[in-house]
């Protein structure tokens, strides 16, 4: 029966769209199958990825439809992980086949060998007798002696040309006296491990073989379980040598087994609250208690150093169980997942690889910016990892610090239970008014209070950690008097300072205006422009605690993970990458010296990340103090935080997006352009939206045009908007944040 391939092309630049193929019977196409296709008027042949297979096609002209040529890989992906896929393409409007070639490899094409099959004996017996060329009757000879033969065997015993040849074998597939099929040679794309223990430690240890069968081995012998490409990397007829080695039964292929699931019940739990140190430990000890003999547990984490924080708890709860992959290489986490461990610690692109056996998904830091879409990643994780717990019904726990808008609409609208880990209702938490220092000619970005807590904590051998969060040229404009922060009239964004064109923008909608010198609140000139960094504050510093040792965390500084522990008498002084690389155990307080740079973002979730923050701070040094210094110490986000009152503060923020149209109750669409775009054009096909741009920025060099689109229409309709405006060319990419209720009951 014909079947019909919905296929993503490696190369095109169609998000998310399958273009459909026709599964030749003689082929057995699967989801998950990396397979090639004739595509273009030139019927080039592409890598593609099977990620639906219908039996009817809708509104498609089948004579034009073509066919499936060869199978290059077998099921890379289960049909789960396929309409993970698909979800996530048309949810996020990722190009699929970039993604997918991201997380599975690129296969590296040996040559592809034609087959020739015979279909018609006496129509080629008839034209025997009538060809002249001698070349042509040998040809001809061979096709009948064999059923079916090689393109290559063709070539050497007629000597004809390549090009002659086929032409030739053209014409006689057009009169139907054979048919050409296209075969790919199948990768060795399966996992290798020792069979017998005693016969390859008696190969290993015998003189005869050479150093390559040595390096085999030990490289076998090292992993336990190593993918065939990885034993024969570099090695001269590795895979020669591999498959001997097979043969004689000292290595083995290891094909994981799907065994039968023993647990039912899915769990979906957000566990909020306490050190990551403490939410690992009870995460431990439910998995402990919750997974079965043969379960998997997949725990997603955002940043290398969070891997790097958890793993030892891990590794000494289950010795020999863990394995780890940064997804550095292409392939790689697919690679590391096959390993048979029982905890996988990976990366978001993770969700997109099968775990056979798979019982739990784990988020940790479940409400950093990390998991949403950002410049590494173009789909949020949370989001994903729902999906796919539904689709193959496995629990997800969240772990975090503080709940935001998604895992809020989690715990409301899909039955996850709410498990505060731990409150901080008892912690001393001390809001600092700067606007008071500056009133009284204090004008040091420390103030009195904080410079006495330091020097305090200093007597004492303590250490303190000082938070600083901003660049040190564009930022937002602020009145040390009475806290007004300048904001944009259009769509209320703190405005930034364009140094270079002396000018006030808004990085948003693009509106811009002359720089003000006087509040236009208090009418003080105290208007404060520039950035303050964190190289001058350690200048600052140096001079107000002399002989103090002084460690900076930001970007670059180091890359290892510093334990506050090890030191006495130290100040660290960073920017956020103070939260994922110190780790902040023996730490007299912790204090932001600008808490209103974590306030004043221009992404619409700069409150809740605010939050976040202020909370991961106070639970990583709990019971110690928390301090925050700010010029505007009514904005209520303080006092929430000082009363311990997520609650409150979510309810308010939700208020705010739902007046403003933003995210849960709208999605967020942002797209990014190549060249400028009539917006009107767009308006109109999407009533009831809001959008606004295009305004112009530079990423890395590149100029690009952006507009932001608030919508409760799917982000799909906005890409057919796009389409539909012919805009599609210019085109350079998205990043979407969607409402979940708009995406997932859709
Ligand atoms: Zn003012
Ligand atoms: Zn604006």
């Amino acid at each position: 029966m014909t079947c019909f391939a919905g296929v993503v092309i490696e190369g095109s630049f169609i998000p998310y769209e399958l273009l459909y193929y026709e599964t030749p019977s003689n082929l057995n196409v699967e989801v998950g199958d990396r397979v090639l296709v004739p595509f273009g008027p030139k019927d080039r042949l592409k890598v593609a990825y099977v990620i639906r297979l219908n039996k009817q096609l809708e509104g498609i002209d089948k004579s034009r439809v073509k066919r499936v040529k060869a199978i290059l890989e077998k099921r890379l992906f289960s049909q789960s992980i396929a309409t993970l896929f698909e979800f996530t393409g048309k949810t996020f409007l990722i190009p699929l086949h970039s993604f997918i070639n991201r997380i599975y490899g690129t296969f590296v094409p040996h040559r592809i060998e034609e087959k020739i099959n015979v279909l018609d004996k006496d129509g080629l017996t008839n034209l025997l007798g009538n060809v002249r060329s001698s070349k042509k009757e040998i040809l001809l000879g061979t096709l009948l002696e064999k059923s079916s033969t090689t393109l290559s065997l063709l070539k050497r015993k007629s000597k004809l040309e390549d090009a002659k040849i086929k032409g030739f074998l053209r014409e006689l597939e057009g009169l139907g006296y054979i048919e050409i099929q296209e075969i790919a040679p199948t990768s060795m794309d399966v996992m290798v491990k020792i069979k017998d223990e005693a016969l390859f430690d008696e190969f290993l240890h015998s003189r005869r073989i050479s150093k390559s069968v040595k390096e085999i081995l030990l490289r076998v012998k090292k992993n336990g379980i190593i993918h065939f490409d990885d034993v024969i990397y570099g090695i001269k007829k590795g895979s020669f040598l591999v498959l001997e080695l097979i043969e004689r039964g000292i290595l083995e292929v290891f094909y994981e087994k799907e065994k039968e699931k023993t647990k039912t019940f899915v769990e979906k739990m957000v566990i909020n609250g306490g050190s990551l140190e403490e939410r690992t430990k009870f995460l431990i000890g439910h998995l402990k208690t919750h997974l079965t003999e043969n379960g998997k547990v997949l725990i997603v984490v955002n940043e290398h150093a969070l891997i790097e924080k958890i793993r030892t708890f891990y590794e000494e709860a289950f010795p020999y169980e863990v394995s780890i992959s940064y997804g550095g290489d292409k392939g790689s986490i697919r690679k590391d997942i096959r390993k048979n461990k029982k905890i996988y610690i990976s990366t978001p692109f993770s969700l997109f690889v099968d775990i056979v056996n798979l019982e739990y998904i784990i988020i940790e830091d479940a409400s950093s910016k990390y998991h949403m879409p950002n410049e590494y990643l173009n789909f949020d994780t949370r989001i994903v990892a729902y999906k796919r717990s539904e689709l193959e019904h496995v629990s997800l726990l969240f772990s975090t610090y503080s709940l935001d808008d998604t895992l809020l609409y989690f715990s409301l609208k899909k039955q996850f239970l709410l498990k505060e880990l731990k409150n901080l209702r008892n912690q001393n938490k001390r809001i600092i008014d700067m606007r008071k220092e500056y009133k009284s000619k204090h004008l040091s970005p420390v103030s009195r209070y904080l410079e006495s807590k330091i020097r305090k904590a200093l007597e004492l051998g303590m250490n303190v950690a000082l938070v600083l969060n901003r660049k040190p040229y564009s930022t937002f404009i602020i009145c040390r008097e009475c806290g007004y922060v300048h904001r944009c009239k259009v769509c209320g964004t703190p405005l930034h300072y364009d140094k270079e064109n002396g000018v006030l923008f808004c990085p948003v909608c693009g509106y811009t205006e002359p720089p003000i010198s006087v509040c236009p609140r208090c009418g003080s000139v105290s208007i404060s422009y520039l950035g303050y960094g964190i190289q001058k504050l350690s200048r600052d510093l140096k001079n107000i605690f002399k002989d103090t040792r002084i460690e900076i965390l930001e970007r670059g500084s180091t890359g290892h993970i510093v334990d506050a522990s090890l030191y006495s008498k130290t100040i660290f002084l960073g920017t956020e990458f103070l939260f994922s690389h110190l780790i902040l155990k023996g730490v007299g307080f912790i204090a932001f010296v600008s808490a209103d740079t974590f306030l004043n973002g221009s992404n619409v979730n700069t409150s809740i990340e605010a939050m976040k923050f202020f909370r991961q701070a106070a639970f990583e040094v709990y019971p110690e103090d928390v301090f925050l210094q700010t010029y505007s110490a009514d904005n209520p986000i303080f006092s929430f935080f000082k009363n311990d009152s997520e609650s409150g503060f979510l309810k308010e923020e939700l208020n705010y997006r739902r007046i403003l149209g933003y995210p849960p109750y709208q999605n967020l669409v942002e797209l990014y352009f190549k060249e400028t775009i009539d917006v009107e054009l767009i308006k109109k096909q999407l009533p009831e939206s809001r959008v606004l741009g295009p305004v112009e920025k530079f990423e890395s060099g590149k100029r690009f045009y952006a507009i932001s689109i608030r919508t409760a229409t799917h982000p799909q309709t906005v890409y057919e908007v796009i389409r539909a405006s012919n805009y599609l060319e210019h085109l350079a990419g998205a990043r979407v944040y969607p409402a979940p209720e708009l995406i997932y009951d859709s």
